[in-house]
């Protein structure tokens, strides 16, 4: 018998490969997968089993796009527009509490929510990316964080100049980390000049890293762009020189037919949040078409405070469904493209080799129990896990070959403690919003 980490035996794996899904067990280690099969335990002794018996086992979410901190902000206005919501909400509120207090503490909670929603990867843009680092290493998870880059001044850096300074410590002290991907991440083009935007590109190129911005969100930002530099926030970038491939744009709703031919030329990365662009009445990206193009497309919630929460199933489930309104075509995206987009394509825009259960790939896996009244009868396990299972009913997740929840028990984070830090914080907001 060969010795490996960890055994899950006999579940409806979800392989996201040629393979499809079918019945069998998948053994790990050394954090990945070394078999995927059939009759597996007569092979292999493991140090823990997993018996999932009339269970799925799917591959964990990448989560694309998300400002994790702002958990603490869920809730507050709603129903706004992206720019109202913005300057007269969201700003002024982080202008006022934005500490690193804050961050650690609302990520921990975003941290929190994702695990128990399946997720084990996620991309983030917001301040004080350090103490985000040091919970995501704590919870067992993985993140590619970007120390969020403007023009003006906040209580983080008072200029481009420090905004870019911050950003390269971070990426100095992070380049190579087993758990932390560090990302430049400008917030936009209406938010940084040119002259910013192309300096950061000129980090991330240096260290070899994505450059994460949010682009072409919303009609209020097309006529910024319009007014300040005559073109389009796409074309803005491109004139610049700045579609690349190392690029990830957040949002991308609002693109024409040229614009979509650069994006793909360029191997320009879209990570599309349909939840965030509804609620804030942004639109809804043509992503079918940008799949047709050859476009590489990854999904993300975007911040709890515009979604309003972090859950990756969801997401996927809306995805899927908004491309088939739009389209007045049910086979715009299937639900296995739906499931690729929202596990494979994210880890694999970061670079890292997972989202798929497949033997060398990292053991990033989620066991979700079917035996739910909204799961039964199970026919199609990847069309019930997009279509009907919810966030609830995902019982075990593995980041890595190592189990961090079971039993729908977070091992690495106390829950409790993260809901009290969180309702005190409560307490000082709501304070400040009823001054
Ligand atoms: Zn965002």
């Amino acid at each position: 018998m060969e010795k490996v980490d960890l055994l899950i035996k006999n579940g409806w794996i979800i392989t996201n490969t040629e393979k499809g899904q079918f019945v069998g067990d998948i053994a790990v280690k050394d954090g990945k997968i070394a078999q995927v099969g059939e009759n597996l335990s007569s092979k292999y002794e493991a140090d823990k089993v997993i018996n999932a018996t009339g269970k799925i086992v799917a591959p964990a979410f990448a989560n694309m796009h998300t400002h994790a901190a702002m958990n603490l902000f869920r809730g507050i206005g709603a129903d706004l527009p992206l720019m109202e919501w913005l300057t007269k909400v969201i700003w002024p509120l982080e202008g006022e509490f934005v500490s690193p207090e804050f961050v650690r503490d609302g990520v921990e909670l975003a941290v929190l929510e994702m695990i128990k929603s399946g997720t084990t990867l996620y991309l983030d843009m917001y301040f004080f990316e350090e103490y985000t680092a040091d919970v995501v290493k704590r919870a067992g998870i993985r993140a590619a964080l970007g120390f969020g880059i403007l023009d003006f001044p906040t209580k983080v850096a008072s200029s481009p100049e420090e905004y870019l300074k911050r950003a390269r410590e971070f990426i100095e002290h992070f380049k190579g980390d087993r758990d932390i991907i560090p990302v430049v991440a400008p917030h936009a083009v209406y938010t940084c000049s040119p002259e910013t935007l192309t300096k950061a590109m000129e980090l991330a190129e240096e260290f070899d890293v994505p450059y994460h911005i949010h682009l072409a969100e919303s009609k209020g930002e097309l006529a910024q762009v319009e007014e300040k530099y005559k073109t389009t926030p796409v074309r803005h970038m491109k004139n610049l020189g700045l579609l690349r491939d190392r690029v990830i744009a957040a949002h991308m709703v609002w693109l024409d037919e040229e614009e979509r031919e650069f994006v793909a030329e360029s191997g320009t990365k879209v990570a599309h949040c349909p939840e965030s662009n509804l609620k804030l009445g942004s639109g809804i990206a043509p992503i079918s078409d940008y799949l047709r193009r050859g476009i590489k497309v990854c999904l993300g919630t975007d911040g709890a405070a515009s979604n309003d929460n972090l859950n990756m199933l969801e997401e996927m489930a809306t995805m899927a469904k908004l491309q088939k309104g739009v389209n007045l075509d049910p086979t715009a995206l299937s639900s296995a493209q739906a499931l690729e987009i929202a596990t494979a394509n994210g880890f694999e825009s970061v670079g890292i080799k997972a989202g798929r259960i497949k033997e060398g790939y990292d053991a990033d896996l989620i066991v979700v129990d079917a035996k739910k009244p909204h799961l039964q009868p199970l026919y199609d396990p990847t069309a019930q896990l997009v279509y009907s299972a919810q966030a609830g009913d995902i019982e075990t997740v593995v980041a890595r070959g190592r189990v961090i929840m079971e039993n729908y028990k977070v091992l690495t984070l106390n829950e409790e403690e993260i809901y009290r830090k969180a309702n005190r914080w409560r307490e000082k907001i709501l304070q400040k919003l009823t001054q």
